[in-house]
């Protein structure tokens, strides 16, 4: 799979290394875990937006953009990687923050929120619960246009064809570590949200013959919700890279269960994931995505949904920062 036809932009020294977990694999007593490590993503520090934003920005500065615009929840890695982005090539960023749960922007934030103002935002417009996000990114745009300024949007997550690319390009990049580190996973665990980088990864892997199952662990919606979106967004990457074999049936598989009580709030299941996997491994999850999506592979081992004698590769998509907004939460161990 050729990704030369596409202009792109490069923050990150790859590949990002594929890791075992020997102390953790032992803590659980199987499965074999390997780590994807696309939290070392550049734009400092990284995440699977980093490989997003690739595509996304080559394609703002061929359109002669000077601002991107985009949106995401108050602690959100997309806006902070999106920003980041921004500042390395010299443009400006305007962010459009959804305050999903009443109460929950608060200036003094630290986490992603301090990293926003650290980062020099340009602008920060605050809007509430179930806003028309895109109508409320194309009012920014519209603002800048008077202004004689252009701006970019970028959806939320970085989720759209486009975006989807940085994954197919690090399905290549596993297929590759897998050979030339002799790794034969059996299931290949990610956090599934806006479903850029879980569909990226479907289409990816069909698109390069790469066949291992993929688990996508649901971090705000169940299956039958998520299912769908998933779909939609792996058939729109196909669609841009001209693949036209077709998606096997099982190819989209969401598990739900390990979000709740809501999206980027806490529960028992991520803070044991996140405390066990700084505790055995010095690697740190967080709280919203990856800490949840590690408690759902955890567990669905525990219960033996899948046989412990497999091998695992987890996907690292980011978001430490985060960690810092939810201390009081991880310091005493209660969601
Ligand atoms: C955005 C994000 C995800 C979810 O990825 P999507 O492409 O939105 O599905 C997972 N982990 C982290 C750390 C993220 O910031």
């Amino acid at each position: 799979m050729d990704l030369s036809r596409f202009p792109r932009r490069c923050y990150t020294t790859t590949p990002t290394p594929l890791e075992f977990l020997p102390r953790f694999t032992a803590a659980l007593g199987g499965p074999k875990v390997w780590i994807k490590r696309d939290d070392l993503c550049g734009l400092s520090p990284g995440g699977n937006k980093t490989r997003k934003l690739e595509f996304l920005v080559a394609d703002a500065l061929a359109q002669g953009a000077d601002t991107l615009i985009t949106c995401g929840a108050p602690q959100s890695n997309h806006c902070r990687i999106t920003l980041a982005a921004a500042v390395k090539e010299g443009l400006r960023c305007r962010l459009v923050i959804e305050e999903r749960i009443p109460g929950t922007f608060r200036e003094d934030a630290s986490g992603n929120h301090f990293l926003f103002r650290l980062y020099g935002v340009e602008h920060i417009d605050v809007v509430p619960a179930g806003t028309d996000m895109a109508a409320a990114m194309a009012r920014v745009a519209t603002d800048l246009q008077q202004q004689g300024r252009k701006g970019y949007v970028i959806p939320g997550g970085g989720s759209n064809a486009l975006g989807g690319l940085g994954y197919v390009a690090c399905a290549q990049e596993l297929q590759q570590q897998l050979r030339e580190q002799d790794v034969r996973p059996d299931r290949i665990f990610v956090g599934s949200g806006s479903s850029g980088t879980h569909g990226g990864l479907v289409a990816g892997c069909h698109a390069i013959g790469l066949d291992v199952p993929i688990v996508g662990i649901g971090v705000s919606r169940d299956p039958e919700q998520q299912e769908p979106l998933v779909l939609k967004e792996a058939l729109a990457v196909l669609a841009l890279l001209s693949v036209d074999r077709p998606l096997p049936a099982d190819a989209v598989q969401c598990v739900g269960g390990y979000w709740q009580p809501k999206y980027s709030l806490p529960n028992p299941g991520m803070i044991e994931a996140v405390q066990l996997l700084a505790r055995t491994e010095a690697v740190l999850l967080d709280p919203v995505y990856t800490g949840k999506a590690m408690a759902g592979m955890i567990d669905l081992y525990r219960r033996e949904v899948f046989p412990r004698d497999e091998t695992a590769v987890f996907l690292h998509t980011g978001g430490a920062p985060a960690l810092f907004a939810y201390a009081d939460v991880l310091r005493t161990g209660e969601a």
